[in-house]
């Protein structure tokens, strides 16, 4: 079987962007790879976070995680913090990436631009945290968005830098593609996408969102002075309110389109709204199931950990070993 790695930072709460873009295809590739997937709470300190919210976050995560329906069976599920060798392989790759390759990354601009009062090294070498977290396991596949491309584009060039000096030691790791329609943009500024750390609520919709929340969220989307349901670019409310209503019915954009011509925003907007609130409100009653299980979710934290750091541990060596540091006695 092929190994896929991915992850999620415990930055906020999960987002239907989150959730349509990685989470639920994530759940339909655990019977055809061998998958791990992590909660990835060292990247998300490269911005500060308030220690008690962000333990939270990640429990909620987790519990997030398995109520979409991934099987703690069939996938390793495991906080990044628990496994050290993510710390131990990024300091090696570090030594391996070039600032000026580092400088080129997207992400860092903007976070910089967001966070201009904490721009940490941290947040600078974040894509060689993520190059060791995919590189440790040897994965083939790794599902990312749009707004992670960039970063994989990196790990894939520092395994083969790596791989250049010391023989074959890492998989060089390929994008997994998943369906379209996946990208989600934030309700009110359908230009940006839509995101977990936006401090405008009205902007996204969480998983744990309510009902009356979600509807009401729906309504104060964005949308344009036109009065057609109609996929486009000059439309970017609409369209993205067609994506998400696709994404979660499984009924391609020409169907949704013909369904609601003719019918006037406000019908479409409570129709994308139930749509979603349909989709969510199973996953919120497992988490509801889940949060109550204390002793199964502390199971589920020790073997993820255990198992990860088993597979993460025969990479680290080799690596290790690689660059002459002294084996251990
Ligand atoms: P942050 O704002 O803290 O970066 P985020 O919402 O971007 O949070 P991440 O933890 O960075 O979330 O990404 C988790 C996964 O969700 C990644 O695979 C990413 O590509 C995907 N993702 C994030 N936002 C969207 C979106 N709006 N639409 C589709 N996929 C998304
Ligand atoms: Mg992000």
């Amino acid at each position: 079987k092929k190994r896929i790695f991915s992850g999620m930072q415990p930055s906020g709460v999960i987002t239907l962007g989150n959730y349509l873009g990685a989470l639920k295809n994530w759940t339909k590739l655990q019977d055809e790879y061998d998958c791990l997937y992590c909660i990835v709470d060292m990247h998300a300190i490269t911005v500060r976070q308030d220690p008690v919210k962000l333990r939270k976050q990640a429990k909620d995560l987790l519990v997030q995680y398995l109520a979409v329906g991934l099987d703690p069976e069939k996938n390793i599920i495991y906080y990044q913090s628990h496994v050290p060798q993510h710390a131990e392989l990024a300091w090696i790759l570090n030594c391996y990436t070039y600032m000026g390759e580092l400088n080129r990354m997207t992400q860092f601009k903007d976070k910089c631009a967001k966070h201009a009062d904490n721009i940490n090294a941290g947040l600078f070498t974040y894509p060689s945290l993520m190059a060791a977290d995919i590189l440790l396991y040897q994965t083939d596949l790794v599902p990312v968005g749009e707004d992670q491309r960039q970063h994989l584009e990196l790990t894939r060039d520092i395994a083969q830098r790596f791989n250049g000096i010391y023989g074959d030691v890492f998989k060089v790791p390929d994008a997994y593609i998943g369906k379209v329609g996946a990208r989600v943009m934030a309700l009110q500024e359908p230009t940006k996408k839509m995101s977990k750390s936006d401090e405008n609520q009205n902007n996204i919709i969480t998983l744990m969102d309510d009902p009356k929340v979600i509807m009401n969220k729906m309504k104060r989307a964005m949308t344009d002075s036109d009065t057609e349901v109609r996929f486009a670019e000059e439309k970017p409310g609409i369209s993205n309110l067609l994506s998400i209503y696709c994404a979660v019915t499984g009924k391609t954009i020409a169907e949704a389109e013909k369904e609601f011509a003719g019918a006037g925003y406000g019908t479409f907007k409570t129709a994308v709204g139930e749509a979603v609130v349909a989709e969510l409100e199973p996953v919120q009653k497992r988490v509801k199931e889940l949060e109550a299980n204390k002793d199964y979710l502390d199971a589920i934290i020790k073997s993820g950990a255990e198992k990860a750091s088993r597979l993460a541990d025969r990479t680290l060596t080799k690596v290790q070993k690689k660059v002459g540091f002294p084996p251990r006695i």
